[in-house]
């Protein structure tokens, strides 16, 4: 028994500028991919541990993942394509894929269905199961190429691996000759905002995804998933699926159209309105004087780093120093051109800068200018820290170098790289101390919360203008298949029950 297995990860903000490009994805091959996924929390920890307990033999041609940024170097995802091509095209029984589901080149919308169909063309025959993220915008040609796919059913993702296993439950079935299980997709034409997908609390999400994890143990059902999607991205596909797994086509299209039917029945709360930002700021300041220990935490769910967002984006910022507020920390704030000039002033030296608002997105509108500021240049870094945890404890992160640019209301953490602010090293690095400030801004929706929210004494979810906003009226969307609800508010979709 041979198993090939591998891991390529990208969610694609179609609108986001910020490159992805091969060093991006970090690419591990072979020997190097192997180490990397034995006992990796993910769905491809999974599969080498399936793997491992049939003694099957493993082949790894590639573990590669990027963070969500713009659409990826179409030679990039060639290069890597072609390497699990290849260890498929060398013979193999099974093939276990660990994808995201919405990733987008230069040159493919669709990016997953495209390696599939090659895949299957190389292989024709051999069983192929695939663990996508949540917010895949799956498509009917990865349907179509696949044996099974099985999707998070959660967010915060904390079932990778998880469903990985679930994955080769269902390809295990098929080695041990229960034949090829039939796959059912639809897509409600509807968008859902990411904010409206966390399957913590009381929710449309929470409660169609429970209503999944219930129909899969009818008889003859293997695998329900809800696909929340990644709005941001204009492909034609783009939005909310169901993807069922059961032993017949029946069975499989009954299941998810059920289930598509739950969630456009309830589209309006897939919605986000978000809050002017003038009112979030009020809500900031009297969260300030109120009970609780540690700073305000302002969450700008416009320009998150791990939806493509640009960390450059100022409104924020902006708009709290225009109102007057005091004792603010912020950053990362991604600007190469402000770091290089200040390196170049040197520490202590007073300098005037145009920060932020750089970054030009297509099809995205962007009506803001940099922003002038003057202060000091307090300290400069290499941008290189250890993760002190909870998450990700120990690993090795660089931002590109770092300033601490201290202005009379508000110390910036101004880096080269885009950085998610996920540890308190982001800070530490330049000796700037986050818990110490009045208001703390960070570029982030999720990933900060593990370790700033049990810090802070209030949360405020800020609006701006970048490209993660939930404003769909600032996207030029063009291949996007219409109508769509809300972009359309009368569509009309008669589920078919
Ligand atoms: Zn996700």
């Amino acid at each position: 028994m041979r198993i090939v297995v591998a891991r390529l990860n990208h969610e694609t903000n179609t609108f986001s500028p910020v490159v992805t490009t091969l060093t991006s994805f970090d690419p591990q091959w072979d020997e190097a991919a192997r180490i990397f996924g034995k006992g990796s929390n993910t769905a491809l920890g999974a599969f080498h541990a399936y793997a491992e307990r049939i003694g099957a033999e493993l082949v790894t041609p590639l573990a590669a993942t990027a963070n969500p940024s713009g659409p990826v170097d179409n030679q990039a995802f060639e290069t890597m394509a072609e390497a699990i091509l290849r260890a498929v095209g060398t013979g193999c029984d099974a093939i276990l894929l660990d994808l995201h589901g919405a990733m987008v080149t230069d040159r493919f919308d669709d990016a997953e269905g495209e390696l599939l169909a090659r895949i299957r063309q190389r292989a024709p025959r051999v069983p192929l199961g695939v663990a996508l993220d949540l917010h895949g915008n799956v498509t009917q040609r990865m349907v179509d190429n696949s044996d099974c796919i099985v999707g998070f059913k959660t967010y915060p993702h904390v079932d990778m691996y998880s469903t990985g296993e679930h994955v080769t439950r269902i390809i295990d079935a098929m080695l041990n000759g229960a034949g090829s299980p039939c796959q059912h997709w639809v897509h409600p034409p509807m968008l859902a905002a990411t904010l409206r997908m966390n399957t913590n609390v009381a929710c449309a999400m929470t409660d169609i995804v429970d209503l999944a994890r219930e129909a899969e143990k009818r008889e003859g059902v293997h695998a329900v998933t809800l696909f929340g999607g990644f709005a941001i991205a204009d492909m034609a596909q783009t939005g909310v699926c169901v993807v069922v797994v059961a032993d017949n086509a029946a069975i499989a299209k009954a299941v998810a159209d059920e289930m598509a039917a739950q969630a456009w029945r309830r589209r309006a709360e897939f919605l986000y309105d978000e809050l002017p930002l003038a009112a979030s700021l009020a809500v900031a300041v009297e969260a300030s004087v109120g009970p609780g220990e540690g700073p305000v935490l302002l969450l700008d769910h416009g320009d998150n780093c791990m939806s493509g967002g640009t960390c450059d984006t100022m409104d924020v910022l902006e708009a709290m120093l225009e109102a007057g507020l005091d004792g603010i920390v912020a950053g990362p704030i991604c600007d190469p051109a402000a770091v290089g000039a200040l390196i170049a002033a040197g520490v202590g030296s007073v300098a005037t800068i145009e920060l932020g608002n750089k970054m030009k997105a297509q099809g995205f509108v962007s009506p803001h200018a940099p922003v002038t500021l003057e202060g000091r240049v307090a300290a400069i870094s290499d941008g290189s820290y250890v993760v002190s945890g909870p998450i990700y404890t120990g690993q090795l992160c660089r931002m590109g170098r770092a300033v601490k640019f201290v202005t009379a209301n508000a110390s910036i953490l101004i880096t080269e790289l885009p950085h998610e602010p996920w540890d308190l090293g982001v800070f530490h690095c330049t000796a700037l101390d986050p818990l110490a400030a009045c208001y703390l801004l960070l570029k982030s929706r999720m990933y900060c919360r593990p370790v700033f929210e049990p810090r802070s004494k209030a949360v405020v979810e800020c609006a701006s203008c970048g490209v993660t906003s939930s404003n769909y009226d600032l996207f030029s969307f063009h291949k996007l298949a219409r109508p769509i609800y809300p972009l359309d508010a009368d569509t009309d979709w008669p589920p078919a029950l």
